[in-house]
């Protein structure tokens, strides 16, 4: 089954247009087999629209989601059911998540006995491997939600994503919600997992000192827009969009430790009716007339796209 699947291209591409509320009007990107690719930008860009549209949890209206090379973007089909499978979101706030009636060798065996990996006599060792490999003592798949810490909450809504075998694991904000020093130990986590497991992550977050760290290439998103592509390094070192400029130039927020971006000049417009043209027009220093009127494109250079007109002829 494996073998079938890996004949595919090992890549997930996003291509998402013109979605009902636009909240993702041009979003294209690959994923590689392997990779942790970082999206970024301020809330209400429209990223965990992607990461949910990627996931099968919200329709695409228009463009195409492929996995290893089949078509998911419909996901009803039995292929996008089946590739689904193994393509898991980890949300902010597991708790909502968890029904705080079952325990949690439930809540994490249950689909996998569903989908046929265990069976229900075998699932109480298939949920001890699993509750070993993100941390937690086997013997406290018999408690229930609440009598878990934030941080072991979050490694069992790891656990039950894990349950199903995926390859590919979207985090939105999976850290956000946890104390600073929590969030270093699930970082780990994932990088342990990322390792063991040979797992692919999206990593939409607001905090930048976090992708820094854990992202090999980042994709940054302004008002439903893929605005930027870049390894990581290169994008930290030398930021080439006007917006992911102003995002790196924002003062840390000393008191978290991290650098987040709350400050960038002026409002983050309403992603249901944006500035036409570039939509980073009323807010970006270098603007010219051609930026009132004209969506730049993503332009690609090697491991880099830049959508800005000053890439593309220029703003005049
Ligand atoms: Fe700024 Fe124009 Fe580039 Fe948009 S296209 S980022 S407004 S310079
Ligand atoms: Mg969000």
């Amino acid at each position: 089954k494996l073998d079938a699947i890996e004949k595919f291209a090992r890549t997930l591409g996003a291509n998402v247009s013109e979605s009902r509320v636009n909240a993702v009007d041009s979003a294209s990107f690959e994923v590689a087999r392997g990779e942790v690719v970082g999206l970024v930008g301020e809330s209400g860009c429209g990223k965990s629209t992607l990461g949910r549209m990627v996931a099968g949890l919200l329709p695409v209206t228009k463009g195409t989601i492929r996995f290893e090379g089949v078509d998911v973007t419909d996901a009803r089909t039995e292929a996008a059911k089946a590739a689904r499978l193994r393509v898991q979101m980890i949300f902010q706030d597991p708790m909502s998540s968890l029904n705080p009636r079952m325990r949690v060798n439930d809540i994490v065996g249950e689909a996998a006995v569903f989908h046929g990996l265990t069976t229900k006599r075998e699932m109480t060792d298939y949920v001890a491997d699993l509750m070993t490999k993100v941390g937690l003592d086997p013997s406290y798949a018999q408690r229930f939600p609440h009598q878990f810490s934030g941080g072991q909450r979050q490694r069992i809504g790891i656990a039950r994503a894990l349950a199903v075998q995926p390859e590919f694991l979207i985090c939105d904000e999976s850290i956000a919600a946890l104390d600073v020093s929590i969030q270093a130990q699930v970082i780990n986590l994932f990088q342990d997992l990322r390792r063991d497991l040979d797992l692919t992550y999206l990593f939409i977050s607001h905090d930048l000192g976090v992708i820094e760290h854990i992202a090999d290439r980042v994709v940054v998103m302004y008002l439903g827009r893929v605005v930027e592509i870049a390894p990581t390094g290169e994008l930290f070192d030398g930021p080439k969009h006007p917006y992911t400029q102003a995002l790196l130039d924002q003062v840390p927020k000393l008191e978290a430790g991290h650098r987040e971006y709350h400050t960038i000049k002026g409002e983050i417009p309403s992603p249901l009716n944006p500035p036409p043209g570039c939509h980073f027009h009323p807010r970006c220093p270098l603007a010219g007339p051609r930026c009132k009127s004209e969506a730049p494109r993503l332009i690609h250079d090697g491991p880099r796209a830049v959508a800005c007109h000053l890439n593309d002829g220029g703003v005049a």
